[in-house]
């Protein structure tokens, strides 16, 4: 039995499980930072509270136990290609087979000090800790709530129209604004939806700033040169870079995503495969993670078997930028989208990839509160919690 080892646990990670878990002739590992599976697409509506975090989560030990595979919780220390051996939490695991599928990771762009005001919309912990710090301010006696994001693509937009609509509903103003370096929101996708996603900002009365650069970032305020924006709330969202793993092989991008040939393959290594979006060679999205996975999966099957893989080609199925108010702007295929029909076909496939039952159901249940009655999933801070602000605030 060959050994195959599966460092990250996302779409990508999980293709290939559930491509070769019944094949008799592997036996599986999978190995990840976290203990537990969650679903990037709904970050964003983590982070503004309109989802409860635990719908978008699912243990990776019963998801292991689930596919009879081997589970491994931890960060991989090193990876030794020539002795086919990753080390990771003190000991050493051989392999035949390796694929790398450990995504992407918010990028700093050397600003990395920002980190430290700026939250992130990259991983649970953060749009938790966001979502937390929101509804602290939300239940206090403050009027208005500033909110500065920062990077205006398609997490940076979705995330800023979640925010606003929860701030709107709990009677609140805000003011928040988009801060993006270049001449355009949404850079890299066709201009009429650049143009759609714009107005609908201006609509929601969020500003839009473009070619402005952020020089600094304090506890308070962006600082644009001279000009000071100042923020209750600040969000980074203006990149993504390959994680660490990627510092095991020697060709990567200029964001750190890591050089592949036609076969998937780095360094010219025959048994590794990069998989998902730690792989340089697609824009990032679920589809093609999947597809990343199914490549690399079957290749797999075919080396054992002595036959060479036919080079590798991903079709990409489109896009749909879900705004609050009911709104998804994007393309599936060469058709365009915009309205109510693409922001309930974004969440139904997020319903279709997301893990558990009980989160579908929930999923469900939450996007019809939210649209029929404006309520959000998110549980408000607890009682205590909020009596002590309301102590504070009676001061
Ligand atoms: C806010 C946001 C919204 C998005 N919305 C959409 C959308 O609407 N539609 C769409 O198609 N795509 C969307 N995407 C992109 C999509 O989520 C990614 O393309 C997809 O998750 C890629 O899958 P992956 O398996 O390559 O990586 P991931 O899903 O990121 O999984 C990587 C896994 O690797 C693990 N890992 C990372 N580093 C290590 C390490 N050092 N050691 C061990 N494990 C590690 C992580 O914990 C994670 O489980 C969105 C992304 C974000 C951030």
């Amino acid at each position: 039995m060959k050994e195959l080892v599966v460092i990250g646990a996302g779409f990508a990670g999980q293709g290939v499980v559930n491509q070769l878990r019944k094949n008799k002739n592997f036996h599986i590992t999978i190995i990840d930072k976290n203990n537990f599976i969650s679903y990037k697409p709904l970050f964003p509506d983590v982070a503004a509270g309109r989802l409860a975090p635990e719908i978008i989560e699912y243990p990776l030990g019963q998801y292991a136990k689930s596919k009879k595979i081997d589970f491994i919780s931890g960060r991989v220390s090193s990876i030794n290609t020539n002795s086919c051996e990753i080390h990771i939490n003190n000991s050493k695991i051989a392999y035949d087979y390796l694929v790398i599928a450990t995504g992407v990771e918010t990028a700093f762009h050397g600003f990395d000090h920002f980190r430290k005001y700026a939250y992130t919309i990259d991983s649970l912990e953060e749009c938790k800790r966001l979502q937390h710090d929101l509804q602290i301010k939300l239940y206090s006696d403050t009027e208005s709530i500033k909110v500065s994001i920062i990077g205006g693509g398609y997490t940076g937009i979705e995330t800023a129209t979640h925010i606003r609509q929860t701030i709107v509903r709990h009677k609140k103003k805000h003011n928040i604004t988009v801060i993006e370096a270049q001449d355009r929101i949404l850079k890299g996708m066709p201009e009429w939806i650049q143009n759609k996603a714009v107005k609908h900002l201006q609509r929601s009365n969020i500003e839009v700033l473009t070619n402005a650069g952020v020089t600094d970032i304090t506890g308070t305020a962006v600082h644009l040169g001279k000009q000071v924006i100042p923020a209750d709330i600040i969000i980074w969202s203006a990149g993504m870079q390959g994680t660490d793993v990627a510092s095991f092989f020697s060709s990567l991008t200029r964001h750190k995503r890591i050089d592949v040939d036609n076969y998937l393959r780095p360094d010219g290594l025959e048994n590794v495969f990069i998989a998902g979006d730690a792989s340089s060679l697609y824009r990032m999205s679920v589809p093609i993670a999947k597809q990343y996975a199914e490549y690399a999966a079957s290749s797999i099957v075919l080396l054992e078997k002595q036959a060479v893989p036919p080079p590798f080609k991903a079709k990409d199925y489109g896009y749909i930028i879900a705004l609050a108010d009911h709104r998804g702007i994007g393309k599936l295929g060469i058709l365009p989208v915009d309205g109510l029909f693409g922001y309930l076909f974004h969440y139904f496939m997020c319903g279709l990839s997301l893990l558990g039952w009980k989160n579908k159901w929930r999923l469900l249940t939450s996007i019809l509160s939210n649209m029929i009655y404006g309520k959000e999933s998110a549980a408000p801070i607890r009682t205590a919690e909020k009596k002590t602000l309301e102590g504070v605030n009676n001061e």
